[in-house]
């Protein structure tokens, strides 16, 4: 088989277009704009090999050392091999308004190529979202750091919840920012897609759910932040009733228009809403498949 790693990693080029004008409308993250983002940026001459597993990246106190038998063995020079491109991905965030140092520097460990699949790798650190197959997206690196950015607001996060794994990127992310990571998928072959991805990294303070996220995971409430990667018409009240008081939840709310919201708890009945800006993400669906 021939060998296309050197589609890999991207020049810096590719991922320092200019910054996102103030005012101008956030990229969309659907399904069909993340099929014209990998077509409009796919590599000529057809599938790009991936890159190999990356070595193991620096781990929070609390992270396993241990591996499944069945991982592959991390080649640390992988993840050197990709860190210029990660690292000007992350600057790309940070001109758009992201400046939380743990969110930024999270982003800048996790290997965002191991997550999309082999034909579509080589355009892994580009600021956009991108098909995952069963019509769903992983989300563009900026929105990804702007949630987790608006969840932290600048305090030490324990325990937090995630609906909608995907293929699990941003519940990689959340790993390094939060004590306690726990990410539900309501679509079996993305749940257990975002289990094969996440096997190399070994992180220890992340629980995969194949579940309704809608319903939350009332056993393992309260959270101190909890994430919505897929669009309501409103937040499920049952999300809101398990986060602790003090803490946030932020969620995109809309069909065609949508926009991020963040809301509070601020006592046992009351909670507090702000809309952030706008966005578009796959619809939040009841129900598993
Ligand atoms: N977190 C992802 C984005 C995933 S896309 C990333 O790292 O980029 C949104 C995901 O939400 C899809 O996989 C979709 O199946 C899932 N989803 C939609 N409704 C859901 C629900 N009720 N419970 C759990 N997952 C849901």
């Amino acid at each position: 088989m021939k060998d296309q790693r050197s589609n890999f990693p991207l020049p810096l080029s590719s991922v320092t277009s200019p910054a996102r004008k103030p005012g101008a409308p956030v990229t969309v993250a659907t399904p069909q704009t993340a099929t014209q983002n990998a077509a409009r940026t796919a590599v000529s001459g057809g599938a790009a090999k991936p890159p190999q597993a990356p070595g193991p990246a620096p781990r929070p106190p609390g992270y396993a050392q241990t591996r499944a038998p069945s991982a592959p063995t991390p080649q640390r020079s992988d993840l050197m091999a990709t860190e210029a491109v990660r690292r000007a991905m992350v600057a790309k965030v940070a001109r758009q308004g992201v400046a939380d140092p743990k969110v930024l520097g999270a982003m800048e460990i996790v290997p965002r190529h191991l997550f999309i699949e082999p034909a579509l790798s080589a355009q892994a650190y580009i600021d956009a979202s991108l098909p995952i197959g069963h019509n769903q997206t992983i989300s563009q690196p900026y929105i990804v750091a702007r949630m987790i950015e608006a969840m932290r607001a600048g305090g030490e996060l324990g325990r937090v919840l995630e609906i909608g794994t995907g293929c699990g990127y941003q519940a990689a992310v959340l790993s390094f920012v939060a004590k306690e990571v726990y990410s539900i998928e309501r679509i079996k072959p993305l749940h257990e897609l975002a289990k094969t991805n996440l096997r190399p990294l070994r992180i220890s303070n992340l629980r995969l759910q194949y579940g309704d996220g809608m319903l939350g995971l009332p056993q393992v409430a309260p959270f101190d932040g909890i994430i919505l990667a897929a669009a309501g018409l409103e937040v499920p009240r049952a999300l809101l009733e398990q986060l602790a008081i003090g803490a946030r939840l932020v969620a995109p709310v809309g069909a065609q228009v949508q926009h991020l919201h963040r809301i509070t708890r601020i006592g046992k009945s009351e909670w507090a809403s702000e809309t952030l800006e706008a966005c578009h993400f796959v619809p939040l669906r009841p129900g598993t498949i």
